[in-house]
């Protein structure tokens, strides 16, 4: 069940020792972390080393230690649409029991429903990132109305003229054009 112990120098690992699992004991947490890893996709993520504004709350409770917590990133990538850079602020809140070790609790729930501690120590990490990535849309604009690339040229319609459009016929065809009507009507006659 356990897989690797959390590390506690990691920037989202929290040693709850201090609450002395004693009920209703609180502790607050307002700090600015970097990410320790990429949180995302290659096209759009918090990216590595950005920095992750977290206001936590830490209140031991008779199962465990209750986290609760606003955290805000900012993610970046590219539109999909018309691939310009977008960058989002994500805010996200997080709330989540971490089991003590031997309550009831631990005894009765799957790791996977309900987090646990390791000791004294609470890894939030999978939770912010979790969350995060949830608040991440499913499809990153640059703008709700983005009207992305013209299909035949591939530049962005922003950087186009209104009245940009491929129905014209290349000149050059167009004297075929021309030809193959002549070579019609002598055929007519
Ligand atoms: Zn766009
Ligand atoms: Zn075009």
């Amino acid at each position: 069940m356990t897989t690797t112990a959390p590390d506690p120098a990691a920037p989202l690992v929290f040693d709850t020792a201090v609450l002395g699992r004693t009920s209703g004991t609180t502790m607050h947490v307002a700090r600015e972390i970097a990410a320790p890893e990429a949180y995302g996709l290659e096209v759009y993520a918090v990216q590595r080393s950005s920095v992750i504004d977290l206001d936590l709350h830490l209140t031991a409770v008779s199962e465990g230690v209750l986290a609760d917590a606003e955290v805000e990133a900012v993610a970046e990538g590219e539109c999909a649409r018309c691939l310009a850079p977008v960058q989002d602020t994500l805010k996200v809140h997080v709330q989540e029991l971490y089991a003590y070790e031997g309550s009831v609790t631990d005894a009765t729930t799957d790791a996977d429903e309900i987090m646990r501690l390791d000791g004294d120590l609470l890894d939030l990490e999978p939770a912010v990132r979790d969350a995060l990535v949830l608040a991440m849309p499913v499809t990153p604009l640059c703008r709700p109305d983005c009207p992305g690339l013209c299909a035949d040229c591939g530049v962005p319609w922003d950087d186009l003229p209104e009245d940009h459009g491929h129905e014209i016929v290349d000149p050059r065809w167009a004297g075929l054009e021309k030809l193959r009507l002549a070579d019609t009507d002598g055929e007519s006659k």
